[in-house]
């Protein structure tokens, strides 16, 4: 079997590789801040997703019918993983637009299609993911954030928290505890859209251990969420979570930014020198 790439997909990797090295600033390469810290590392970020979407790669495996270019998976794959290598500035959001995209084509309704998607085509509307909550980690399945149907909407309270980006986000896509007495846990949770403009949303941000604060709580005080952002089936939240993990965790970046680091270290090792001696020679650093 030949593992290799053809040609092209070749050739599509050299297109990415060379939009990055004309759309990120000539020292990139030695930044690596994290994007939403500051003003201006986040505009630096709009101007490069929208850069992303003029070229079709934010809705580049969707189907024709709704602005997609039905280009396979294998590309997506590579485009990914430059983007991770190169530590392109939008990588955040271009997951989170996977996400949200596939929760759409997959369990939404005709209408969220044809609202939601092409403010994602365009590059233009962001959405954070708002699965975690203090309670609720590896442990999806516990989430609290309480969801009760009433009158036209659904009525929100509780907390998410490692939300990244909210306080960019226009949107967020979150499964909510609806049916806390389903008999199976799994049937417990519905996934909703939620306007992140909504009275009764507070975003905090939280500073991490890096320095980074770009991880957001997210606190919702009775916030009415119109029954038509319901996506898929009420208590089939579980299943459309695990779809989005899926995509999400199985990302080409996830690899290619770890052989990076590799790669600096490896570099790093070679050129910084102890005594006289490069590091790579030291038996202690070997
Ligand atoms: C940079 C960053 C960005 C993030 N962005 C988002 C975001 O945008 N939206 C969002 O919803 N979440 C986000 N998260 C949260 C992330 O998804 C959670 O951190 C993750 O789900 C783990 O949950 P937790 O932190 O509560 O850890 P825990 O679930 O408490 O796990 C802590 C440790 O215990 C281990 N552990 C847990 N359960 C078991 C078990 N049963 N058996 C053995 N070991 C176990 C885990 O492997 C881990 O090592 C982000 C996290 C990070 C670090």
């Amino acid at each position: 079997m030949d593992f290799r790439f053809t040609e092209e997909q070749e050739r599509f990797r050299h297109e990415v590789k060379d939009f990055l090295a004309k759309q990120l600033p000539s020292d990139w390469l030695h930044g690596g801040a994290p994007e939403e810290e500051t003003d201006e590392w986040w505009e630096l970020t709009q101007n490069f997703l929208r850069a992303m979407a003029e070229k079709g790669w934010t809705s580049f495996t969707w189907p024709k019918e709704y602005g997609g270019q039905e280009r396979p998976l294998w590309e997506d794959a590579i485009l990914g993983e430059e983007l991770a290598f190169w530590r392109a500035p939008a990588m955040d959001y271009w997951y989170r637009w996977k996400m949200i995209s596939a929760l759409l084509l997959n369990f939404g309704d005709e209408e969220q299609k044809r609202k939601h998607l092409p403010g994602i085509a365009r590059g233009e509307v962001y959405w954070c993911q708002g699965f975690s909550e203090p309670g609720a980690g590896s442990d999806l399945g516990a989430v609290q954030v309480r969801a009760v149907e009433k009158d036209d909407c659904y009525v929100v309270n509780g907390q998410k928290i490692w939300t990244t980006g909210a306080h960019r986000a226009h949107w967020c896509f979150a499964p909510l505890l609806t049916d806390p007495d389903a008999p199976k846990r799994s049937r417990m949770l519905s996934m909703f859209l939620i306007d992140m403009k909504t009275p009764g949303i507070t975003v905090n941000r939280l500073e991490s251990m890096e320095g980074a604060a770009h991880l957001c709580e997210v606190f919702f005080d009775d916030v009415r969420v119109p029954k038509e952002n319901l996506v898929g089936e009420r208590g089939r939240g579980w299943l459309a979570a695990m779809v989005l993990v899926n995509i999400e965790r199985s990302g080409t970046g996830f690899a290619s930014l770890p052989q990076r680091i590799l790669e600096e270290l490896v570099e790093f090792v070679k050129d910084t020198k102890r005594n006289g001696v490069p590091l790579a020679q030291d038996p202690l650093i070997r």
